[in-house]
């Protein structure tokens, strides 16, 4: 078993008790096919347990804190999940095949959303309203109670940060689905949630299947929040569960997210932009740019310029700490393959190489096709593979008129040194997050997050999370 892995990762957590389930499933490190380690694979039984847990730690401890006792533990977490960086970052490279350097972003990150959360947890205040004569009005944020977080396998660390941080600092208590491919910095997070002092219940997580644990979670009568991130496929059947009790559900979707290249842009400033934002965690980032519109002038050296970029592209194992890693699973491959086989009457203008790659591992080379006709599939389909599409445009109503031609709407970005155009595509162009001069802007845990569309709904990251994380209960006192 790896190394790093300090716990024993069959166990699940419930009410502060970890606890073997009735049954596991196999986790497989995705650089070389081998078998990583067991999990739990917990049943509706183990969800109900942990929801039953979850009520009691509102009605006891978790419940009776102060904001400020509340943003203080996770301020610890914050601290102790610094701590442990490179040990998540080793678990989540085997477990996610996510290059070593990225696999560290993503825990430097989950420590700012404690800390961000922390900081925030007794700033969330409601508001006076001038109301009748001899009435005084005011409104109280307040926990939802259980929030259920069903995360996905791409980012888990980081999903799980401003998730089930922004959720603790409004005083929810939660249980956590991690995904059934990737869940082992999941279950470490919640042992350092434990050794920072988190009370028994305030945070539980039930590793297994989404059709069955997750789908247990979607539709329990006793949750009274549910933040989903992952396929649009699934997200609808999430929603549709909440539904049944009428619960309120977040949901971050996928993407299909455009840059907006014009011939006056700043080009050396965003070429590494138009390519990273394509290729990060092997393009399976539901912002991943996986569009490149540039206008006709500069279309050729943009693509030229992209090209030679993308031949130096290595991809081998998540340990070798390359620009790419693998994809999460052979059947990741499968799907990501299917697509480039989809695009066999399209021009490739470059791809990158293997370098040290084990057959047995989920590979696909990273590649940029040129002069894609805005319908293709490719240009159309969120592929959630290192794929990019280049499509030409000549005027900027076409530039928009294909940039909101998909089903989603999570991110754009624009690049133009003309402010009067940058602030017309600012309002014109159907994303939750636009970018100027810029993708992404470093991904900030205090910008908010989320998107329209088929991108989903609710907004998550930043201060935004914590009105998603909370109801709001309006008071009128009649004193005369
Ligand atoms: P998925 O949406 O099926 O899984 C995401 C999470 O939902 C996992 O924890 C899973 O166990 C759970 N889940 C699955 N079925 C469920 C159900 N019926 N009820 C409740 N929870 C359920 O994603 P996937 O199958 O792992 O990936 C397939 C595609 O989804 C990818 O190719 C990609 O396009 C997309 N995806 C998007 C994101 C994102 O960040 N937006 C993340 C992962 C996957």
């Amino acid at each position: 078993m790896l190394d790093a892995l300090w716990f024993d990762p069959t166990e699940m957590l419930i009410g502060g008790t970890w606890q073997a389930a009735a049954d596991t499933l196999a986790l497989t490190n995705p650089s070389d096919g081998s078998h990583l380690a067991d999990i739990a694979r917990g049943t509706s039984r183990d969800i109900d347990a942990a929801v039953t847990a979850a009520q009691a730690a509102r009605a006891g401890d978790w419940g009776r804190m102060t904001a400020l006792e509340r943003g203080r533990i996770l301020t610890e977490i914050g601290r102790k999940v610094l701590n442990r960086v490179d040990t998540l970052a080793e678990i989540e490279a085997h477990d996610v095949g996510k290059p070593l350097t990225q696999a560290r972003a993503d825990a430097v990150a989950l420590a700012r959303y404690m800390e961000f959360y922390g900081g925030a947890a007794d700033k969330v205040m409601g508001e006076t309203i001038p109301y009748l004569d001899g009435y005084t009005v005011y409104t109280l944020r307040e926990p939802h109670g259980v929030t259920g977080h069903i995360v996905p396998w791409n980012y888990p660390m980081q999903i799980i940060g401003r998730s089930v941080g922004a959720a603790l600092a409004m005083g929810n208590a939660c249980v956590l689905k991690p995904a059934e491919e990737a869940c082992l910095t999941a279950l470490a997070f919640a042992r350092i949630c434990n050794e920072a002092g988190l009370p028994d219940g305030a945070l539980n997580v039930v590793p297994g299947l989404g059709a069955e644990a997750g789908a247990a979670l979607a539709g329990h009568p006793h949750v009274q929040h549910i933040s989903f991130t992952g396929s649009v496929r699934t997200g609808a059947l999430v929603q549709q569960a909440a539904g049944a009790h009428v619960v309120p559900v977040t949901l971050e979707l996928g993407g299909k997210s455009p840059q907006l290249v014009f011939e006056d842009a700043d080009i050396d400033a965003a070429l590494p932009f138009l390519v990273n934002a394509g290729i990060q965690n092997a393009g399976q980032t539901c912002s991943a740019s996986s569009r490149i519109l540039v206008q006709r002038g500069v279309y050729d050296a943009v693509r030229d310029r992209m090209a030679e970029a993308y031949a130096s592209l290595s991809v081998g194992p998540a340990m070798n700490d390359l620009r790419i890693g693998p994809l999460i699973s052979a059947r990741q491959k499968d799907i990501v393959t299917g697509f480039l086989n989809g695009g066999a009457d399209l021009k490739i203008a470059a791809q990158g190489y293997l370098q040290d790659a084990p057959d047995t591992g989920a590979y696909v080379l990273p590649t940029l096709f040129q002069d894609v006709p805005p319908d293709h599939s490719l240009a159309r389909d969120e592929i959630f593979g290192p794929v990019q599409v280049l499509i030409p445009f000549d005027t900027e109503q076409e530039a928009v008129r294909i940039a909101n031609g998909t089903d989603y709407g999570l991110v754009a970005s624009i690049w133009t040194a003309n402010g009067a155009r940058q602030m017309r595509l600012a309002k014109a162009l159907q994303a939750g997050q636009i970018f100027i001069n810029n993708y992404g802007a470093g991904g900030g845990v205090e910008l908010p997050f989320g998107g329209v569309g088929r991108s989903g709904h609710g907004r998550e990251k930043g201060f935004e999370a914590l009105y998603g994380f909370s109801t709001l209960k309006t008071v009128a006192a009649h004193h005369g």
